[in-house]
């Protein structure tokens, strides 16, 4: 095989395994995957891409994703070192990509400022929240950001985009697949500490109770229709425990399907299409998947 500009960039390794990267656990290889420690490494890696420019795919805690079992046939960057870090605990919180959202929702509380608390229960990081625009409980990631620094893989530009400018909606922004969020900054408020962990246990609870938690998914499969719930349309035509393969619609939470341990990406895929062909025959409303496919599927 010919070889490529990336092949010979620090930090990238061919054919790399994706499924433990992902909540799900399953899924095929990245062509090449690459742990990015720091802006100028991004940079740097952006600059070998843009000589033979391959698909992208920035993941995050792969907690909205299903990798087909074929793999992703490009490039897959991971953010890690100072994307990890937690600056200016003030007024704005200042949280790289790659910050885990309960840690950000802890470390804010543990400093005295609230409003964060809601991403306690959201276990991806800032950068998959930016994309998503990942909310719960009566908060979006929109309603405390206050901007995000975004770097384009095309241009070699970074610039600074507020909530509007992002275009966030309901788990939508308008980020191109060559956008990667380097980092955030969100509002905050003083508080007691005691008062944001009260929060925070109560969010945990209600998640213990209504979510299949310890088992392998990727949060709510699809969008909420305006003025409605997914889960409940699916768990009124009776679709709890329908199951192709080694994946199921959880009798807990009808709009989270659960994975054994071995069952396929391309079965996640085709209980998707399943539910969502009898509620639209059914109801006629269609939904709109909110979790993401990437890469090649068998089926
Ligand atoms: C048990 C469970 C509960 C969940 N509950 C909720 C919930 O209550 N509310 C909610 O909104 N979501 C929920 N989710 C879904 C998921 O956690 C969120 O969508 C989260 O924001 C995804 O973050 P991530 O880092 O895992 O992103 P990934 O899954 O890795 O990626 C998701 C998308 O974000 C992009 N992305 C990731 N990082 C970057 C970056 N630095 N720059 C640009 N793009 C990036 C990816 O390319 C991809 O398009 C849940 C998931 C699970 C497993």
């Amino acid at each position: 095989m010919r070889s490529h500009p990336l092949d010979h960039q620090p930090g990238v390794v061919r054919n790399a395994d994706l499924a433990p990267l992902t909540t799900y656990k399953m899924g095929g290889p990245a062509r090449w995957l690459a742990l990015v420690d720091s802006p100028d490494d991004l940079v740097r890696l952006s600059e070998a891409w843009r000589k033979a420019p391959v698909p992208l795919l920035f993941l995050g805690k792969g907690s909205n994703l299903v990798v087909g079992e074929k793999g992703f046939p490009g490039l897959v960057v991971r953010l890690s070192g100072q994307f990890r870090e937690i600056r200016n605990r003030g007024p704005a919180v200042r949280a790289g990509a790659a910050v885990p959202l309960p840690i950000l929702a802890r470390e804010t509380v543990k400093a005295g400022r609230l409003g964060l608390e809601f991403m306690v229960g959201i276990p991806g990081t800032v950068g998959g929240a930016v994309r998503q625009n990942a909310g719960c409980h009566g908060t979006e990631t929109r309603d405390v950001l206050v901007e995000a620094e975004v770097y384009s893989w095309s241009s070699g530009e970074t610039t600074t985009r507020t909530p509007d400018r992002l275009g966030l909606g309901y788990r939508y922004s308008n980020l191109g697949d060559d956008e990667t969020v380097l980092s955030a900054a969100f509002r905050t408020r003083p508080g007691d500490p005691a008062e944001g962990e009260a929060t925070m246990r109560e969010i945990s609870r209600w998640r213990r109770i209504h979510q299949p938690g310890g088992t392998l998914n990727a949060g709510s499969v699809f969008k909420n229709p305006p003025g409605d719930a997914a889960g409940r349309i699916i768990d009124e035509l009776g679709l709890k425990g329908l199951r192709i393969g080694g994946v199921r619609v959880s009798e807990k939470h009808a709009n989270f399907f659960v994975a054994d341990p071995g069952a396929s990406p391309s079965e996640v895929k085709a209980l998707v299409d399943e539910v969502r062909r009898r509620v639209a025959e059914q109801t006629g409303v269609v939904l709109e998947p909110e979790i993401r496919f990437v890469g090649e599927f068998e089926r």
